[in-house]
């Protein structure tokens, strides 16, 4: 069910205790708010169990930021979808751009790690984007639609249904660059409409496709308001609750 998210991606940032210090001044900001989005944040795997607790009836989320592409077994440091499920944590960011730059993660292996978190009941958070060079020949859309097709397109439709999309043009992303709400729009409708050739226009009408990158209080607002910007996935401005609150309520 397409839905308005906004989601905190805290990347390698915070200790347990800061981090818990963070979910509960969130929970307090957000108590007794009207709140016309979902609000999920994504922390590192230690703090996930007890982020979990720390929740309470809010209606925060969890997410991990991976899991492994392996189900169990002697992957000496890996963390299993399974593990992540059992913390109670209800997401998983997949295919962040920093993963596949920096731990090699390929489409390959994020077509594994998504079919395992929808075997565990994890709703996956798939991020896809193009880096600054292939922006500037113009091939935004060919890079995406191939990141999707090649992890995503041998799930069902069914399973389709349960993924949420984040387009994070790598270029965007911690430099305080921004996509023009125009680009971000447009690429999302590319987006949704390749969703649309593939699964058809009500599984593609239904999915929620976040835009990342240098997301923040002054240009959510905007962002959000186009038709195919369904919230955001915040880096930076995650890490402080009133930087991330009014982008919660730009909704
Ligand atoms: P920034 O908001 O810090 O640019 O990071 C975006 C991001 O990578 C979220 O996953």
């Amino acid at each position: 069910m397409r839905k308005n998210i906004v989601a905190g991606n805290w990347k390698m940032n915070k200790t347990l205790q800061e981090g818990l210090a963070i979910v509960d001044a969130l929970k307090t900001a957000l108590a007794g708010k009207t709140i016309n989005c979902d609000v999920i944040l994504g922390t590192p795997f230690i703090h996930l169990a007890c982020a979990t607790d720390a929740i309470g009836d809010s209606k925060i989320g969890i997410a991990a930021q991976n899991c492994a592409d392996k189900a169990s077994g002697a992957y000496t440091g890996e963390i299993s979808a399974a593990m992540v499920a059992s913390t109670g944590a209800k997401y998983v960011i997949l295919g962040h751009s920093e993963r596949r730059a920096y731990y090699g993660e390929t489409d390959a292996t994020l077509k594994e790690k998504v079919v395992l978190a929808l075997a565990n009941g994890l709703t996956p958070i798939f991020c896809i984007g193009e880096v600054l060079e292939e922006r500037e020949a113009n091939k935004q859309e060919a890079v995406v639609k191939a990141q999707i097709e090649n992890a995503l397109f041998d799930l069902s439709a069914a399973d389709f249904s349960k993924l949420v999309l984040a387009y994070e043009p790598v270029w965007a992303i911690g430099t305080g660059k921004t996509a023009t709400s125009a680009q971000a729009q447009e690429i999302h409708a590319f987006i949704r409409k390749t969703l649309a050739d593939k699964y058809g226009k009500e599984v593609a009408d239904n999915t929620s496709i976040l835009y990342g990158g240098s997301c923040n209080a002054s240009n959510a607002k905007e962002l959000f308001s186009n038709p195919d910007v369904d919230g955001g996935l915040i880096g930076g401005a995650s890490l402080e609750v009133d930087k991330f609150m009014p982008i919660i309520e730009a909704f």
